[in-house]
């Protein structure tokens, strides 16, 4: 059969540790048995030179808010072959982006469940959502996840704010969510907002607090209910770097300053612990507080590890973890019959985690991805077609 890619000499993270280096092979849309390289048909096949490189499983951003299918190819083309969208709306807009033909694959939860005078609510009423979509009690809380189940999101996503939405709220969404199968990641950037995630026990916490770190007790509550984290510190360091933020703070104290390394203690805290730390950047076009899809979730993982991650733990965190915490077992590994979503990078990421962003190649699905030139390296006398 036709489609053979067989790249050579490089090295392979397989989504859990490194080898080689060897030979790796994509056949079609799938990652091939390395036993395809020995005999192939020279007139369908393409050889790539991996020398000096490291083959990644595509990366995975597990928090983001993509604006249109332009900002997905983005991704695609700095290694980024899945994101999941932590807030889409309006409808219109997530219709269209379920529609969207690769190359990176959008997850998303629709709208998010938000209190209507919490400080979500306050930013939904600038971007226009009308109060009828906020969550006001129980019932309206059972309602709402049934509206997202029938919308078919991925997951369930919770703004849960604090001053916010009363705990019996937060708690029926996890009851209603559970009862038809969907995983939960509730938005958590505050110490007693996190406080209140863990004691909802939803799935998977995003974002961590900027006005103190976690103590021992939340931690430990996390590791025994199998909590999951998405720091995204990326947002977090945008934030406390904010002079927006630091005016808005100093006019209204009560508002509270942001602590970036309290944000890098936790992480810290909860990888020690055993906590599974995922990688998700908050990605967006807000003006106030945007980062860009794609290229930031090299910086994140640059972050993970300046938290204490090894580098080969932020790896992880960004393929086989996240694929397996999102429930994407065709991803995030490399592995033969696994979907062909990978990265070649020049270096040793391992070593030095920087390297992952010194993409040379993508492949989504097994289709080379388009790297516009200002993002591809200058110095590629290595891993060339041959
Ligand atoms: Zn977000």
């Amino acid at each position: 059969m036709g489609g053979l890619t067989i790249i050579k000499h490089v090295r392979v993270f397989d989504g859990e540790s490194i080898h080689g280096p060897k030979t790796a092979v994509i056949e079609g849309s799938r990652i091939g048995n390395d036993a395809l390289a020995d005999d192939p048909d020279p007139s369908a096949v393409e050889v790539v030179d991996g020398s000096g490189c490291t083959l990644l499983p595509g990366l995975i951003d597990c928090h983001v808010h993509i604006l249109d299918e332009a900002q997905l190819a983005a991704c695609a083309s700095y290694g980024v072959t899945t994101v999941c969208d932590m807030a889409c709306v309006p409808l219109e807009k997530y219709v269209k982006l379920r529609a969207a033909k690769g190359p990176t694959t959008w997850l998303s939860s629709s709208l998010p469940a938000y209190e209507e005078n919490s400080r979500h609510g306050m930013l939904f009423k600038l971007a226009r959502v009308t109060p009828d979509h906020a969550v006001h009690n129980t019932e309206e809380a059972a309602k709402f996840v049934q509206d997202r189940v029938d919308e078919e999101v991925d997951y369930i996503k919770i703004i849960a704010d604090f001053p916010g939405h009363e705990q019996a709220v937060l708690d029926r969404i996890q009851v209603e969510a559970k009862k038809h199968g969907k995983m939960t990641v509730a938005h958590t950037a505050q110490y007693h907002s996190f406080e209140r995630g863990v004691q909802a026990d939803f799935d998977i916490l995003t974002h961590v607090p900027s006005d103190k770190a976690l103590d021992n007790d939340i931690i430990g509550k996390m590791v025994s209910q199998k909590t999951v984290a998405v720091p995204t510190l990326t947002m977090m360091q945008v934030m406390a770097d904010s002079w927006v933020l630091w005016l808005v703070s100093w006019i209204l104290p009560s508002f509270g300053r942001r602590n970036f390394q309290a944000s890098l203690d936790s992480v810290t805290m909860m990888r020690d612990a055993g906590v599974p730390i995922v990688a998700g950047t908050d990605a967006n076009n807000s003006g106030i507080f945007s980062i860009v899809p794609g290229k930031s979730l090299h910086h994140e993982l640059e972050l993970l590890v300046r938290a204490g991650l090894t580098p080969l733990e932020a790896l992880r965190s960004a393929t086989s973890l996240a694929a397996q915490h999102f429930n994407l077992p065709d991803r995030g590994r490399i592995s033969p019959g696994l979907r062909a979503d990978l990265a070649l990078v020049e270096g040793n990421p391992d070593e030095d985690i920087a390297a992952t962003a010194r993409i040379l190649k993508v492949w989504s699905n097994g289709e080379e991805a388009t790297i516009p030139a200002q993002n591809q390296r200058a110095s590629l006398g290595s891993c060339a077609v041959m």
